[in-house]
């Protein structure tokens, strides 16, 4: 079998032209653009890149952006006020704050410094819950993108067997949670793990979540199963060995052009919602 590619540009691209359609319609009926704000600490040259990408994407489907960039020496203390000052200001729909942050930093209180209406990144404790619980509240942008992916895609998941390999807070855990809320039956696997390999052979879905150059060997990947690998390495390489699972797999992602560009595209319509949800009461 050789793998059908899921075009994540592709569905990008639709969901973006649905947020521009949708973006356009919302500032003609309150005389003003959904914001974003976007807080950036230190000087990480690949997280002013993601950052200017994600201004890019808002002046594309119509929302403003604001770009708060702090320098490296700022305390956890400052950052939070920071941070307050944008959940209090009501011209800011959504929040985020670019990750990493420098090691000094508590991220987690600056996370939870984010309003939970304005966490339109998934980042806070609330939204987590919301995503445990199936509550109310923003996902996690790379784990709803993957999620809207395998929904483009007519992937069944209630009863089906997906591991995640991987469990950080805005990516394993999350993704978990969601193909969880689906029905479907989650493996987590980690560093810990024993077996990956066996755990992968047993998997429908497969949602690749490490950070580790080709961990996953196309061999263990199941006849038929469906791979979303979201690693991203150095030159351009994914957590999964590609074109020997592209051989074994139903549908699989690229890297780029797979998981990635839904991340943003989650990002703004989340935007949108909050801008929405600011108005509606
Ligand atoms: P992370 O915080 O470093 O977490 C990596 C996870 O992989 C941890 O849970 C770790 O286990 C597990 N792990 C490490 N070595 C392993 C091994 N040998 N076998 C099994 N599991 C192992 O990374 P992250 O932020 O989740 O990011 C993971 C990857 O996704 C990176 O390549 C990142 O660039 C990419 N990413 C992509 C997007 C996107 O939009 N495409 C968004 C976010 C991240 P422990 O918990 O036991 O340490």
């Amino acid at each position: 079998m050789t793998a059908q590619i899921i075009d994540g540009r592709a569905v990008a691209a639709t969901l973006l032209g649905t947020i521009a359609r949708d973006t356009a319609h919302f500032t003609e009926t309150h005389g003003r653009r959904p914001c974003l704000a976007a807080v950036l600490v230190g000087d990480d040259p690949a997280s002013h890149t993601y950052v200017r990408m994600k201004r890019t994407r808002c002046a594309e489907v119509g929302m403003d952006s604001r770009y708060i960039e702090l320098p490296t020496t700022t305390t956890t203390a400052s950052l939070v006020a920071e941070i307050s000052v944008l959940s209090a200001d009501p011209t800011v729909d959504g929040i985020l704050l670019q990750h990493p942050v420098p090691d000094h930093i508590d991220e987690r209180a600056a996370f939870e410094s984010i309003a939970p209406g304005k966490d339109v990144d998934g980042v806070t404790m609330h939204s987590f819950a919301a995503m445990a619980f199936g509550g109310t509240g923003f996902h996690s942008c790379t784990p709803g993108g993957i999620l809207r992916l395998l929904d483009a895609y007519d992937v069944p998941l209630a009863g089906r067997r997906a591991v995640v390999v991987g469990r950080s807070p805005i990516l394993g855990k999350p993704v978990g949670m969601l193909l969880l809320a689906r029905d479907a039956t989650v493996t987590y696997c980690h560093s810990r793990t024993r077996d990956v390999a066996d755990h992968v052979r047993d998997a429908d879905i497969v949602v690749a979540a490490v950070g580790r150059p080709e961990l996953i060997r196309g061999e263990w990947i199941k006849e038929g199963a469906v791979v979303m690998d979201a690693g991203y390495n150095p030159g351009n390489v994914g957590d999964v060995e590609y074109a020997g699972a592209a051989e074994r797999a139903r549908l699989i992602t690229p890297v780029p052009g797979g998981v990635g560009p839904m991340k943003i595209a989650v990002l703004l319509e989340q935007t949108l919602a909050a801008a929405q949800s600011a108005h509606s009461g």
